[in-house]
């Protein structure tokens, strides 16, 4: 890496601006959420250091060994990652987002436990806005039936989608997937799903595309901590 990580941060940031730039959005409009799976804890405690506050991590396994380590620290971990029926308990116990909810019965199981603990939960919705075997996600056409089923779940908070694109660099289809969650986010609304509002989408590859596509949080990794092992 040849930049600090403060450099790094700095230019992520400037290019986020110069997207909003772009289509004319407001840069405050656009979440970075540092995604510091395979990090070790020194490295989120220098993140930390940085002004970085909220982490996301796609194994909430990795999140029971780091948060010990980090516990002197004001950190949200936001779980990006699939998320096994089995480990809804840690999840519901650690993790103040989980932004890979994509069926009823991993909600049932978040349900049960944030019940018992007396919480509520924040969720994004992930939805499988490509046609990769390799990504998880509710289908587009599920998206409305199963935000009606989520009313039977009270602890928890619906707030957005999520998607991870097609890995390519055919710039159309990476931005098709972008819009297509943007447009079931505005059905959503227009359907009665006020809250459901925010959308994460970008990854460090394809952030700018999905800004210009209407992103709201972009979900950034190795640009920011560099290649993970
Ligand atoms: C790893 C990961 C990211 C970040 O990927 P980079 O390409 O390193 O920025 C974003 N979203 C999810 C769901 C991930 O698993």
């Amino acid at each position: 890496m040849p930049f600090s990580f403060q450099e790094r941060l700095s230019s992520i940031q400037a290019r986020i601006n110069a997207a909003c730039q772009r289509c004319g959005r407001n840069p405050s409009e656009i979440v970075l959420l540092p995604v510091s799976k395979t990090f070790d804890a020194p490295i989120v405690r220098e993140a930390v250091a940085a002004g970085l506050h909220r982490f996301g991590e796609n194994r909430v396994q990795e999140v029971r060994d780091k948060a010990p380590l980090l516990e002197d620290l004001s950190i949200e971990w936001v779980l990006i990652g699939h998320l096994q029926t089995n480990k809804a308990k840690d999840a519901a116990q650690l993790v103040g987002e989980v932004q890979s909810l994509d069926r009823l019965s991993l909600a049932e199981a978040l349900d049960k436990r944030l019940t018992k603990l007396g919480k509520t939960l924040s969720v994004l919705i992930q939805v499988k806005t490509s046609p990769e075997p390799s990504k998880f996600g509710l289908e587009p056409t599920e998206l409305l039936r199963f935000l009606e089923q989520l009313k039977d779940y009270p602890t928890l908070r619906p707030a957005g989608l999520m998607t991870l694109a097609i890995h390519s660099d055919d710039e159309a289809a990476v931005r098709s997937c972008f819009r297509t969650l943007r447009e079931l986010r505005d059905q959503a609304v227009q359907a009665g799903h006020h809250t459901v509002q925010r959308l994460s989408m970008g990854m460090s590859g394809d952030f700018e595309w999905a800004i210009e596509e209407g992103s709201t949080e972009v979900r950034i990794g190795s640009l920011l901590f560099g290649e993970r092992g």
